[in-house]
């Protein structure tokens, strides 16, 4: 069984309860474009298990980490992104930013990313 958290915007996204731009799906992971992108790739990459954040990672999901970079690596190869770079983002708590309290990572690529991030 699935963790699922009935008001979470992504485990609704997940449950296709609103749309989005799938990009990769499985049984345990989703993919999809972000919608309010801040380069020319912006791909979110989440767990379909609800973990609110990477304070709450568990010993058990490292298979679901793990998967999940792997996945993001594909999807960088398949966008030519693993030739230009790219950036993987985990925003974690107020000071980050986190506004969707479901753990997701960011693609970003396609342009130059400026560092410090700010
Ligand atoms: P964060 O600030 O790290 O929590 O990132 C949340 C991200 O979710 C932001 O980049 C938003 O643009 C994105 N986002 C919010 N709602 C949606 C949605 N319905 N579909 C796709 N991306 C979304
Ligand atoms: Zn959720």
């Amino acid at each position: 069984m699935k963790k699922t958290d009935p008001n979470c915007l992504f485990c609704r996204i997940i449950r296709k309860e609103i749309p989005s731009d799938v990009v990769y799906e499985d049984d345990n992971i989703l993919a999809f474009n972000d919608i309010n992108p801040q380069a020319p790739i912006h791909i979110l990459v989440i767990p379909k298990d609800h973990i609110s954040g990477i304070n709450e990672v568990e010993e058990a999901d490292k298979d679901t980490i793990c998967h999940i970079l792997a996945i993001i690596r594909n999807i960088a190869q398949e966008k030519g992104l693993d030739k230009s770079g790219y950036r993987v983002v985990i925003n974690s708590g107020r000071d980050a930013g986190q506004a969707v309290q479901h753990l997701h990572f960011h693609l970003l690529g396609g342009r130059a990313l400026q560092w410090p991030p700010g």
